[in-house]
């Protein structure tokens, strides 16, 4: 077998994202057992770091073993009971996904469907959930399929208002722009590591609000996946420190130290590197001619740019181009958006002047 020899690329992708160079390093740190008291220190520390990343004040903080899509099927196994009414707000592929493992854990899932790339209103969210009455509510804060940012308020409110507890895919957003899980009112949100907190994929942070504790505690039928079950995940990391599965223990080292980056910067100073970022990006597109996919700057997610392809341009020799010139790897369109938009994610490292520089050079370049 050949020996591992990964091409270096800058990953101006929707995620996985580019990996601090320190983050790499501490992967590298000696492993410890799952039931060593340094490793539930380290555990504790992640805890503490992602309350401001999250915007909460919540104690229930923690992380799942496993990706983004962890973290949703977590949140539904744990808070939605078969039979229940899930309302799904969709319009781009993860919210679809929600939809999807809604079904597979049985509940009654009712949708309020709009095109690819759009959001919903508080009028619009109202009108539904006052007519389906759900037990709980799931959307997507950042839509990485369309680059729309929905206003989480606009949702939560209107659910509170009917009982209904608030599940949000916070995936591409944690670590790169505000959430503010509590001022909004959101009850679970989970996301991952690979996007906006610049580590590699492995972990999916998730909090949830004391209200939906008690909807957890409450419940009757223990959780359906014996893996993500929050009650025995909680025994093991906060409780009696039980075995309950084999953390993946380099990767909370990369987190604990992701999470230190983003504390040290500041995580206001953070987000508004990302907004002042995609802003002179935005910049040198539009002078370009381009054309972004979300028309309002208020719904658009700062960190990932949805750009429309133009005429005649075809985007995914583009996008070997850029691979093949520059080492710049890009996402394109995919499901409803196939062909029609490039998909430029600039977070963590390569969120800097420079690399705005960089890329829209070399973006500009690859489709002449
Ligand atoms: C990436 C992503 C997911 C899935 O996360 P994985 O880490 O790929 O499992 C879910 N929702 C959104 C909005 C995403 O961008």
């Amino acid at each position: 077998m050949s020996p591992l020899n990964p091409p270096r690329r800058l990953l101006f992708t929707a995620g996985p994202t580019q990996v601090h160079p320190r983050v790499y390093e501490a992967m590298g740190k000696p492993i410890v057992g799952h039931l060593d008291p340094y490793f539930f220190e380290v555990s504790e520390d992640i805890r503490r770091d992602l309350r401001p990343v999250f915007g909460t004040a919540n104690p229930f903080v923690q992380v799942i073993s496993g990706t983004g899509s962890a973290g949703m099927e977590t949140s539904l196994a744990n808070f939605v009971e078969p039979g229940q009414k899930l309302a799904v707000f969709t319009a781009g592929y993860f919210a679809e996904r929600f939809v999807e493992m809604g079904r597979r854990h049985g509940a009654n899932v009712a949708c309020s469907s709009k095109p690819w790339g759009e959001t919903f209103s508080e009028a619009e969210a109202s009108d539904f959930l006052n007519r389906e009455r759900p037990h709980a509510v799931a959307f997507v804060h950042a839509e990485t399929s369309t680059g729309a940012l929905q206003d989480l308020g606009a949702i939560t409110r209107p659910a509170h208002a009917v009982g209904a507890i608030t599940i949000v895919d916070c995936v591409t957003s944690l670590g790169a722009m505000p959430i503010n899980v509590d001022a909004n009112g959101v009850d679970v949100a989970f996301s991952c590591i690979q996007k906006g907190l610049s580590c590699p994929p492995g972990l999916s942070p998730i909090t949830v609000s004391p209200a939906a504790v008690e909807r957890l505690r409450a419940r009757k039928a223990p959780c359906p996946i014996w893996y993500m079950d929050l009650k025995l995940l909680l025994d093991y990391y906060e409780g009696a420190h039980r075995y309950h599965h084999t953390a993946p223990i380099s990767t909370f080292y990369a987190l604990h130290e992701g999470l230190a980056l983003v504390l040290e910067e500041g995580v206001e100073a953070r987000f508004a590197r990302h907004r002042a970022v995609h802003e002179d990006f935005l910049q040198r597109i539009e002078a370009a001619g381009l054309e972004m996919f979300i028309s309002d700057d208020a719904r658009r997610i700062t960190t990932i740019n949805t750009i429309r392809v133009p005429e005649g341009v075809n985007e995914v020799q583009v996008r070997k181009r850029l691979l093949d010139r520059y080492d710049i790897d890009i996402a394109v369109g995919f499901g409803q958006l196939a062909g029609k938009i490039f998909r430029i994610g600039l977070m963590g490292p390569l969120a800097t002047p420079a690399n705005v520089d960089l890329l829209s050079g070399a973006l500009l370049d690859c489709l002449r």
